[in-house]
Order: structure tokens, then C-alpha cells, then sequence
């Protein structure tokens, strides 16, 4: 299932999974003149493609590998020979193969679908990439995950956040990554005067200074309680309880990999896949 959404100069694409005739697990790209940021998840490739049938396009870049944003890739890629797709050098071997070296949850493939391998040339931080006239500077904001991108435009302002802000109050996070590192990633972002913040899913903020601050507030507030309690001495389900409530349905729906324990887990510095 598929959205287009003009916004000016940047065309928003919402791709979702398809059941009884109802979207569900939305994932977001966007393309600005040739350039398509991300490219959705494999189980909308098709219909994502044919979207774009008349499109001439020039490049493709990943905000990073998860499996709802590198899906289209290999179908492009073979449908127009030469497309460049570019990442994060950390990227490349999961572009390359993507079931060997991202072994997916069976939500994840049953949401998403495997991704089709591609080729594709690394990004260094602070490279300018060129879409139109515009110019997309990236930026490096691991955390999310080690191969994270964001790319600004300095002209209008815009923000391209991928996965690493999307908004809202976090309870749980998936395994495997790193909130410390979440958080030096938003203060990089914030940093640039940004007019337009397009996320890699949720709703397109306009002004979003205040928004990524108050995410920065509350989860710097919640490592610094979570690392008190345990100085205190208080269990990871005491901790839990007192700081992330009772259980989501996230939590179900993952078998425990999306979980209030991996945030926990996090900022206690533990790793966890
Ligand atoms: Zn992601």
C-alpha cells in the first residue's frame, strides 16, 4: 500500500503493509528532483516502483540498513541499470547481502519482507550530495543503528532524520541499539537551523528545534534515573516498573525485541541483539 504526499519540492512516500485491504507498519521515504532518500520495504517494492515509472532517478541514499528502508534497492537497481545507491561505508556489506549479514525476526519479515541485494558506494561524513539544484550534506548519526545517516539541506532548511528522530516519548527499544549514542546523535542535529524535519515515519515537523530538544530533555532525564536506581540497588524489573510502566504490545507483537528491558539494558551500557 502506497501515500504520495507533496510537500513543495520534496514528494513523500508512505509504504505500508497491505492486509485485507488496510495499511499497516508504515515505513517513509522521500524524493527530492532525483534523489530518493531511502526505499522502503520489499513487500511494497513493486508497487513503489511502478510509483515511480516516470521518475528519472538519479540516485538512491540510505538513511541505514534496516530492512523498511533499503527494501526496494536490488529492484531498482536491476530495473535501471547504473542507479547509484549510496550509504554509510558500515552499510555496504548488508546492502550487498542483505540475508547473510541482517538475519530477520519473523515480524520483521512478515512486516517488511527480505530486501534484494544491491551495490552500492560509501558515504563519507560531511559529503554534499547533489539533488537538482539542492545540495544534501551528510551527516553521521549512528545510535539507531552503526550506519546511520541524516542529510541536511542548507538552503531550505530541511532535515532528512531517517529512524533516528521520529518523535514521541520512548518506553522500549530495540535490541541492538545504543541510547547513548541515540542521544549525541539528536544534539548533533539540533545544532542545524532547521525549518522542516522529515522523518523516516511519523508526521513531517515544521520548526522542530523545541520537539528534538524536549527528546533530548526526557531521555537524558530517563538514563540518568535509570542509573541512579541502580546505584540504589534496585533490580532491572524494580527499574522497569518505576520508570517505563506496565507491558506494551509492542513488546508482544516482537517476541521481546522491540522491550522497556533493552532500553533499560541500554543505558546501563549492556549490549543486547
Ligand atoms: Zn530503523
Amino acid at each position: 500500500m502506497l501515500e504520495i504526499t507533496p510537500y513543495g519540492e520534496v514528494t513523500r512516500y508512505d509504504l505500508g503493509r497491505n492486509f485485507f485491504g488496510r495499511g499497516y507498519y508504515w515505513t517513509t521515504c522521500y524524493r527530492v528532483d532525483g534523489l530518493l532518500i531511502d526505499s522502503g520495504c520489499a513487500n511494497v517494492a513493486e508497487e513503489f516502483s511502478q510509483a515511480l515509472r516516470d521518475i528519472e532517478l538519479q540516485r538512491i541514499v540510505n538513511t541505514h540498513t534496516h530492512e523498511d528502508h533499503i527494501g526496494a534497492n536490488g529492484r531498482l537497481q536491476t530495473e535501471r541499470p547504473g542507479l547509484l545507491i549510496s550509504a554509510h561505508p558500515e552499510a555496504l556489506p548488508v546492502l550487498a547481502d542483505p540475508r547473510r549479514q541482517q538475519p530477520l525476526h519473523p515480524y520483521r519479515r512478515l512486516f517488511w519482507g527480505w530486501p534484494t541485494p544491491c551495490q552500492a558506494q560509501p558515504l563519507a561524513d560531511g559529503e554534499i550530495i547533489a539533488a537538482g539544484d539542492l545540495r544534501l550534506r551528510v551527516i553521521y548519526t549512528p545510535g539507531h543503528s552503526p550506519d546511520h545517516i541524516c542529510l541536511y539541506e542548507e538552503q531550505r532548511g530541511w532535515l532528512f532524520t531517517g529512524d533516528l528522530f521520529v518523535g514521541g516519548r520512548d518506553r522500549a527499544l530495540r535490541a541492538g541499539y545504543d541510547i547513548w549514542q541515540i542521544i549525541e546523535s539528536l544534539k548533533k542535529i539540533a545544532e542545524y537551523p532547521v525549518t522542516t524535519l522529515f522523518p523516516g515515519s511519523a508526521r513531517v515537523r515544521q520548526e522542530p528545534q523545541a520537539e528534538l530538544r524536549a527528546k533530548i530533555d526526557y531521555l537524558e532525564d530517563l538514563g540518568q534515573k535509570v542509573l541512579a536506581l541502580q546505584r540504589q540497588g534496585r533490580s532491572m524489573a524494580q527499574i522497569e516498573r518505576a520508570l517505563l510502566g506496565g507491558p506494551m504490545w509492542v513488546e508482544v507483537v516482537t517476541l521481546g525485541h522491540f522491550s522497556r528491558r533493552h532500553l533499560l539494558r541500554s543505558f546501563l551500557g549492556e549490549s543486547s541483539q
